[in-house]
């Protein structure tokens, strides 16, 4: 019998899917907020719990059926809390988007200020302002001013900053909350240096750790809580190598607030599937997250001198290029960050265009910006070290400043991906990290 339309779509969809892994396992991927999850994390996303409800706080529940779902919550809630030597955690916000605004609603009102980084600073859309279509101005109604940011340094101007604040309480502009972090994030941000400041303006502080999550929970980048951060918002898939997610910290005083903002303000269902996979990244951090982050620093270390050394413009040079897990390569001597990303791509390189301080005043927009943004973390989980850097940055080199056909690049980048098929800093690595599971 010929098949029907259905199920030439149901079939397309799974050759997709397959493709996709077959891709990924012989492609460099080096997309900075991207990381794989151990086979662990995979076993936890397809269990049942995906298909359930439990809405409200373990053993406060809306509906029952709750009794092993609140055990790993309550589990999920304590690993995460020692993590991040916090005293509360609200581990179900399903994103860091979904965070974000659980932050903006529990602490701010629509029409209030917040101080936050721009995105060519480095910010993120959901800090953004409402013209352009930013989750704080077009969910929450939030104004936004920007920090004042030292292009060279690659951070926030802690001087000028805090003449903005006076500036801004002269108009009658004073922030209500200032947002660290960032998603183009080099170097630590200056939380210590700020947050008494802001503070005496009664400000509330909150750090965007979507990006960092995982140096942070390994010891390897600031320390925000302890710095001077009243709540920490993240995204638990980046560095921190978990399921998609998001996760709220905070002290007792902020329990409340945030509880009703994340239920039932911001979920109902809080996708209990992947709160059990954080769970079990949480353990495996705990455990492993030293030594990951410690790889980390080094290997994008490594490569950030590796693309220095062939010729590349890497951001933040005067400070050593980098402190996080990602680089920046301004790419304007030789074509543009959106050439340059589609490139990469016919060679198996996956990266993203970036914009890059500068850019906007030039006239550069999104799709064609001054810059490539580099990441290693999947490179580091599936275990390359500081050599895997140089050659990563030769492939790069050959493609964007020798100009060869990425094609004949493509079978070096193959062989050479060929021996990082398995997730390591975890406890359990039979199934390949990239390894397509049938179910049918
Ligand atoms: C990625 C990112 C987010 C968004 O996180 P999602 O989990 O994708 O919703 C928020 N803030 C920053 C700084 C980010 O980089």
């Amino acid at each position: 019998m010929a098949k029907s339309a259905n199920r030439k779509s149901y079939d397309k969809i799974f050759s997709n899917l397959k493709e996709h892994h077959k891709w990924f396992e012989t492609s460099i991927p080096l997309i900075a907020s991207e990381n794989i999850p151990s086979p662990a994390v995979r076993e936890a996303i397809i269990s049942d719990f995906g298909n359930r409800y439990a809405e409200g706080w373990p053993g406060e529940r809306v509906y029952a059926g709750c009794i092993y779902i609140d055990n790993v919550e309550i589990e999920c809630m304590k690993l995460a809390k020692k993590l991040y030597k916090a005293k509360f955690a609200d581990v179900r916000p399903i994103s860091g988007v979904i965070a974000n605004l659980a932050i903006y609603s529990a602490f701010t009102n629509p029409g209030d200020v917040m101080l936050a980084p721009s995105i060519p600073a480095g910010g993120h859309i959901s800090h953004g302002k409402k013209e352009h279509s930013g989750t704080a101005g077009l969910v929450h109604g939030l104004e936004i001013e920007f920090y004042s940011f030292n292009a060279e340094e690659m951070t926030i101007d802690v001087d000028k900053t805090k003449a903005k604040v006076k500036e801004l309480e002269k108009k009658g502009r004073l922030p209500k909350m200032a947002m660290f972090g960032g998603s183009l994030f080099l170097f630590p941000h200056p939380v210590k240096e700020l947050a008494d400041f802001l503070k005496s303006f009664d400000m509330h502080i909150n750090y965007d750790a979507a990006h960092v999550a995982g140096l942070i929970a390994g010891g390897k980048f600031q320390d925000p809580l302890r710095e001077g951060a009243d709540t920490m918002t993240m995204s638990t898939h980046k560095t921190l190598f978990g399921p998609q997610g998001g996760l709220v910290l905070g002290s007792k005083e902020h329990e409340e607030r945030i509880k009703k903002a994340i239920f039932p303000g911001l979920t109902s269902s809080h996708h209990i599937h992947h709160m059990a996979g954080k769970a079990i990244a949480f353990a495996e951090a705990l455990e492993f997250g030293k030594d990951y982050a410690i790889q980390i620093l080094k290997n994008a270390k490594a490569f950030a001198e590796a693309l220095s050394d062939v010729g590349f413009k890497v951001l933040g040079e005067s400070r050593g290029f980098t402190e996080s897990h990602q680089i920046a390569v301004n790419v304007l001597d030789y074509s543009d960050g959106g050439k340059v990303e589609a490139e990469l791509e016919k060679a198996n390189i996956i990266v993203n265009r970036q914009l890059i301080p500068g850019d906007i005043k030039a006239g550069r927009h999104y799709f064609h910006p001054g810059g490539i943004r580099l990441g290693v973390s999947e490179i580091t989980r599936i275990g390359m070290k500081q050599g895997e850097m140089k050659e990563i940055a030769s492939f790069i080199k050959e493609i964007v400043i020798e100009k060869k056909d990425p094609k004949k690049i493509l079978p070096k980048v193959k062989s050479f991906r060929n021996d990082y098929q398995q997730v390591q800093y975890c406890f359990d690595n039979k199934l390949g990290a990239y390894e397509y599971v049938k179910l049918r």
